[in-house]
C-alpha cells in the first residue's frame, strides 16, 4: 500500500509518498509559494535524485495537479499509475474539541474543520483547500484521512486546559489550551514503549519536541495530561520566532505604547520574537549558538533561556504527574544538539536524572538512551516522524473501511 501524506500551509503543500510495506519514503517534496509568480515544486526521490520544477500554480488545486504529474511522469516519476496511491493522509493543525483521533474525511468532517478556522486562521482553511484539491484530482474512491496536531492533547483534564478568564469566553469562543505537535508527542511516546519493551500505561514521561516550534508534554500512562503550547502554538517555550509565554500585560503595554493593531502585535509575537527577536539576527538555533559563541550577549541569553525553560518544565510536569520515568528529546534541536541536552540534564541528580555525557555525544543525531545506567529517570533521544504516524493512521483507517 502506498500512502500520500500531505501537510498544507497557506502557500505551500509538503508531501511524502510512503510505501507501507517497508514504511520507507518513496519520494518527498514541497509545492512552494502557491499563488505567486515564483511558485515551484521541489521533488526528491528515494534514490537521492533531486528535482525542481518552476511552474505557476495559482491555487492548491493546480499545485496538486502538477504534483500528480511529477509523481507519475518524467524523470522524477515514482509510480506508473495514480491508482497505486491507495489513500491520502492530511496533517490538520486544529481539531478543536471535536477530534481526539484521526478520522476519514466526510462532508461533515470538512464542515467541522472549517467551522473552527477562527482558531487556526492560517492553517485550517489551507487544509480544506488541500483536501478539496485531492478530491478534485484523484478518483473519488481514494479515501482521505485527517490527522490532528491537537488530538493527542484532548485527554488533558480541565485543570490543565482551562484559562482563568470569564467562563463565558470558554463557552462563546472555545478559548482554552489545545496543545500542538500532538502527532510528534504521540509518535515518540509509542516509540519509547517499543524501544524499552515497556507497558506505556505504567509510565510517566515528559516528551520534549524542540524545533523551530517547540513544545513539551506530560504523558502519563500513554495519555497527555498537560502541554506547554496553548490556545495557539505561541505559548510555552521560547522558539525560533515566537515569544513563548509572556505576561499578558506586556502585550497590552506594547500595543499601547507602540500604537500597534492586534494584527501587528500578533505578527510581533509570532514572527519577530523568540531567538530572532532577542538576537536580532537569526531564528535558527545553530546560528544562534554560533552567535553566542562569538560573544553576542542577547544570543547567549536566548540559548540559556530555552535550556532553563525546558529544565523548569521537566520539574513541573514531574510534579504534575507525581513521578517521572523518562525524558524524551526530539525535533531538530532535541535530536541534534548534544549541548542543549547536556545542559538541561546537568545538576538534576537530586531529582533522579543523571546524563551519560559520552552516550549523549555518541548518540547525537541517532536514537537511544543517554542517561547513566544508575540514573533513576531515563533520558532518551528519539527522532520524530510525524509523516509516518499520519501514514500509519491512514492505513489503519483504510483497512478498517475495507473489512
Ligand atoms: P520544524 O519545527 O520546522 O519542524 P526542525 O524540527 O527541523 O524544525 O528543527 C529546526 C531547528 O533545529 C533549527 O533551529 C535548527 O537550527 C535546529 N538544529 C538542527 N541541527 C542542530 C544542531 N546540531 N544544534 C542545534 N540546533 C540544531
Amino acid at each position: 500500500m502506498k500512502i500520500l501524506v500531505i501537510n498544507a500551509g497557506s502557500s505551500s503543500l509538503k508531501y511524502q509518498l510512503i510505501d507501507m510495506t517497508t514504511e520507507g519514503v518513496i519520494a518527498k517534496g514541497n509545492c512552494e509559494r502557491i499563488g505567486t509568480p515564483e511558485s515551484s515544486i521541489t521533488h526528491n526521490t528515494a534514490d537521492g535524485k533531486k528535482f525542481k520544477y518552476d511552474v505557476y500554480f495559482p491555487t492548491h488545486t493546480e499545485a496538486f495537479e502538477k504534483l500528480v504529474e511529477v509523481l507519475t511522469t518524467g524523470e522524477g516519476k515514482v509510480v506508473d499509475d495514480l491508482s497505486e496511491i491507495s489513500a491520502v493522509g492530511h496533517r490538520i493543525v486544529q481539531g478543536g474539541k471535536y477530534f481526539s483521533e484521526s478520522v476519514l474525511v466526510t462532508d461533515e468532517v470538512k464542515k467541522i474543520i472549517s467551522s473552527i478556522s477562527d482558531l487556526a486562521p492560517l492553517h485550517n482553511p489551507a487544509h480544506i483547500q488541500a483536501i478539496e484539491a485531492c478530491q478534485k484530482v484523484l478518483d473519488k474512491s481514494v479515501p482521505q484521512i485527517v490527522v490532528f496536531d491537537t488530538a493527542f492533547h484532548q485527554t488533558m483534564p480541565p485543570k490543565a486546559y482551562m484559562y482563568a478568564l470569564p467562563y463565558e469566553y470558554y463557552e462563546k469562543y472555545q478559548i482554552r489550551k489545545y496543545g500542538f505537535h500532538g502527532t510528534s508527542h504521540r509518535f515518540v511516546t509509542a516509540r519509547y514503549a517499543e524501544l524499552t519493551g515497556s507497558d506505556i500505561t505504567t509510565k510517566k514521561i515528559v516528551t520534549c519536541h524542540l524545533g523551530n516550534g517547540s513544545s513539551i508534554s506530560a504523558v502519563d500512562g500513554g495519555k497527555c495530561v498537560d502541554t506547554t503550547m496553548g490556545f495557539t502554538p505561541l505559548d510555552g517555550l521560547i522558539m525560533g520566532t515566537r515569544s513563548g509565554a509572556v505576561d499578558p500585560s506586556v502585550v497590552l503595554y506594547i500595543m499601547k505604547n507602540q500604537n500597534l493593531t492586534p494584527d501587528e502585535m500578533n505578527d510581533l509575537l509570532n514572527k519577530k520574537s523568540g531567538f530572532l527577536g532577542l538576537s536580532g539576527t537569526t531564528s535558527d538555533s545553530r546560528d544562534l549558538i554560533k552567535a553566542a559563541d562569538e560573544g553576542s550577549v542577547p544570543a547567549q541569553i536566548a540559548v540559556r533561556m530555552l535550556r532553563y525553560q525546558i529544565k523548569k518544565y521537566i520539574g513541573a510536569f514531574a510534579a504534575a504527574m507525581g513521578g517521572l520515568d523518562a525524558v524524551v528529546f526530539t525535533g531538530g534541536i532535541g535530536e541534534n544538539s548534544d549541548s542543549l541536552r547536556e545542559e538541561v540534564c546537568t545538576d538534576m541528580e537530586f531529582f533522579g536524572l543523571k546524563i551519560d555525557l559520552d552516550k549523549n555525544q555518541k548518540l547525537n543525531r541517532g536514537e537511544g538512551k543517554i542517561s547513566a545506567d544508575d540514573s533513576k529517570i531515563e533520558a532518551w533521544i528519539i527522532p520524530t516522524n510525524e509523516e509516518l504516524l499520519i501514514a500509519r493512521d491512514t492505513k489503519k483507517i483504510v483497512e478498517g473501511l475495507n473489512k
